[in-house]
């Protein structure tokens, strides 16, 4: 198969161009470039065939035609067919030879617009004789150049003829039996030239299958290379100070909080390196697991780092994680971009030595002069904003440490083993007992005034509010509302009465912080703010949110901007002030309205944006599949996974005949023959 297409026949130098702009060089990748849909001219009963549908249907000449000439190259034919109980006319226009191959009594299949009132079809394409099997559907690919439907499709069924000679299946027969999956030679076939609408199910159903196992395949390798890469070390922490430290919590850990601890100490002891993503929702408690990672960590005499995307946070970490340590006598530092001159200096000689348990900190912590005595944990909040490059430069220190990753996104199950499939992945799925859910309103913009009221009761209890917008300045090109006119309106309205602060991407990092440094302290009543908000931070007084403009957002963002309130004892509330014009857009509030469930909403978004902008950016990882579709698809992901996983751990597939096609593709793919993985 690996024979250029110049040996087809019809292959000359325009067409071996067009195919070339297309990537199509070989045989091979000919068939494999499948067509995106496929035109249906299955024979349908126009009884039951919509007004102004399209149809093919097969009848009978039961009259001379008779063509009408409109112009020099214009001309309408016209014919009466019987077609089944129905005497129909068939008006072809232009093709006046039409004519004369349509002699009474003799059969034609047409194809074409069905206008129900008048009972007449205006034929698109037509075949003389009555219909053969296999002509119900006709492929159509997406091509590029001068090459022509009928050309390429020509050329499609000498390449697939010419392929079908000894075919190699790459798919163990054992999967096949089990998922009554079609051979490959059936399945190329039908995907281009399907003998009925059945046969392209079953051709789809096994390159679904074939594409997910692939792709779960090179994920397993690269999690199984990344798991006994060198360097792993075994943190042998101590159990029962272990338990004294979580005992020691002014809280009993949540059954998904337990279960995560459980899965990360499992691979702290083993002499693997971790790769784990912690998973869960704004508020389900994702920092005390990290301590209880860092304490193991501690007992066993090494060191942690904990990296957050902002200074801020990661001075609530600190703060917080200190109070839960005090007892215990772990020593924490803090290194931001703050921390300068002779106090970093120490700080870092401190750290050398090994006197330093937990240094918290932002990307300050992965500097070329940070040097740790032992460092066995890595741990990194908010784990999209880390990249990869990150966790190398840590690696090329001479640092192979256990890693774990956090995240606030609930990312849909099938996203999450797709986009970090070579990771392992715990999930938080379950609310500390006794939090208050916050209560979603969603209302017309024309109401702010009244909901600005409302605020303002939270604000006489003593409570704080955020105000979020989407745009920082007025805009000539975008309507929405934006946070500088809308925090000079505030703060009149509110005047004498409470202070209002203003933050936004554009201000100065010290700015930043200073406004939510009054804002935490409760200097400032009202924040009024883009999105930058975002992420992680933690007001527990903050009870009150309005998302001014929410049909701007995605779901996936409303619900982390919600995610700001609710932290605290006291009830809390979000109002989305919006007037969305789509339906999608009014799905998105009331589903907003109807759960707090990040989860759900998470599932709910990818339904309505596709997993192609879930991320709400391209790079998300998730790789461009031919067939499968990871929304429709889940299943078929699911089961494809649990294979891999078992093939890649088996001897069998390293070493068997069976499997030999697999690790081919796998070596094809570079994912066998890369020295260095991440
Ligand atoms: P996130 O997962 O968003 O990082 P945090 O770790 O900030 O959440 O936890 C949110 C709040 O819940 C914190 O105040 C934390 O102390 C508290 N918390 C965490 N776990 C529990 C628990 N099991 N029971 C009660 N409160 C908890
Ligand atoms: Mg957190």
């Amino acid at each position: 198969m690996n024979i250029p297409v110049t040996v087809l026949k019809g292959v000359g130098k325009a067409a071996a161009e067009s195919l070339a702009e297309m990537q199509i060089e070989t045989i091979e990748d000919l068939i494999m470039t499948f067509p995106y849909r496929h035109e249906d001219f299955q024979l349908k009963d126009l009884a039951d065939t919509p007004h102004n549908e399209r149809v093919t249907v097969e009848g009978r000449v039961e009259a001379e035609p008779s063509v009408l000439f409109l112009g020099k190259k214009k001309s309408r034919t016209q014919v009466r067919l019987l077609v089944g109980r129905h005497l129909i006319k068939a008006v072809f226009f232009n093709q006046p030879y039409v004519r004369n191959k349509l002699a009474i009594g003799s059969v034609a299949t047409i194809t074409g617009k069905w206008d129900r009132g008048r009972q007449v079809i205006t034929v698109t394409s037509h075949t003389l004789g009555p219909r053969t099997d296999g002509q119900d559907f006709e492929p159509v690919y997406s091509l590029k150049g001068a090459i022509q439907q009928r050309t390429f499709r020509k050329l499609m069924r000498q390449a697939l003829d010419m392929a079908k000679e000894g075919m190699e299946d790459c798919l163990p027969q054992r999967y096949l039996d089990e998922y009554q999956l079609v051979s490959v030679a059936d399945a190329l076939e039908w995907v281009h030239f399907p003998p009925d609408g059945e046969a392209l199910k079953k051709a789809r159903r096994r390159f679904v299958y074939e594409e997910l196992l692939l792709f779960q395949l090179k994920m397993q390798v690269l999690k199984k290379r990344n798991r006994e890469a060198e360097g792993g070390s075994r943190i042998d922490y101590n159990n029962d100070e272990l338990r004294r430290f979580i005992a020691s919590l002014p809280f009993e850990l949540t059954g998904a909080q337990k279960r995560a601890v459980n899965e990360i100490c499992r691979d702290l002891k083993d002499p693997y390196r971790m790769n784990r993503l912690l998973q869960g929702d704004v508020g389900s408690g994702k920092t005390v697991v990290a301590a209880i990672a860092v304490f193991a960590g501690f007992t066993a005499g090494m060191q942690s780092a904990l990296m957050a995307p902002t200074e801020i946070l990661a001075e609530q970490h600190a703060s917080t994680i200190e109070e839960w340590f005090r007892p215990f006598g772990l020593n924490i530092a803090l290194l931001t971009g703050s921390i300068k001159g002779s106090k970093r200096k120490v700080l870092q000689q401190q750290l050398a030595a090994g006197e330093i348990d937990l240094l918290i900190g932002t990307h300050a912590l992965i500097q070329p002069e940070v040097k740790f005595k032992n460092l066995g944990l890595v741990i990194t909040d908010e784990q999209h904003r880390f990249g990869v490059d990150q966790r190398r430069v840590l690696r090329d220190k001479g640092y192979n440490p256990d890693t774990l990753f956090m995240t606030a996104t609930p990312i849909p199950r099938t996203l999450a083993i797709s986009a970090f499939g070579e990771m392992d992945i715990s999930v938080i799925d379950e609310m500390p007992a006794g939090r208050k859910e916050i209560q979603t309103f969603w209302t017309k913009k024309e109401l702010f005034g009244k909901v600005i009221g409302r605020m303002e009761q939270e604000l006489q209890a003593g409570r704080q509010a955020y105000v979020i917008c989407p745009l920082i300045e007025e805009s000539d090109k975008l309507d929405y509302q934006n946070a500088v006119e809308l925090y000079g309106q505030l703060s009149e309205v509110f005047r004498n009465k409470y202070k209002v602060g203003l933050m936004h991407g554009r201000l100065h990092p010290d700015e930043k912080e200073e406004v939510m440094r009054l804002f935490s302290i409760g200097e400032i009543s009202v924040l009024v703010s883009t999105t930058v908000v975002e992420v992680g931070v933690n007001v527990p007084n903050a009870t009150f949110m309005l998302i001014y403009d929410a049909e701007r957002f995605g779901l996936a963002q409303l619900h982390q901007l919600r995610g700001r309130v609710g932290r605290g004892s006291e009830q809390s509330y979000c109002v989305l002030l919006a007037d969305p014009k789509t339906e999608d857009g009014k799905e998105r509030m009331s589903s907003m309205t109807e759960t707090n469930d990040g989860f759900v909403l998470a599932e709910k978004d990818l339904k309505l944006r596709g997993p192609g902008d879930f991320f709400g950016r391209k790079q998300s990882g998730i790789p461009e599949f031919r067939m499968a579709d990871l929304v429709h698809d889940y299943r078929a992901l699911e089961i494809a996974r649990k294979d891999a996983e078992n093939l890649v751990n088996s001897d069998e597939f390293w070493t068997g005949d069976e499997t030999a096609c697999l690790r081919t593709h796998l070596e094809s793919s570079g994912v066998l023959t890369a020295e260095r993985l991440d």
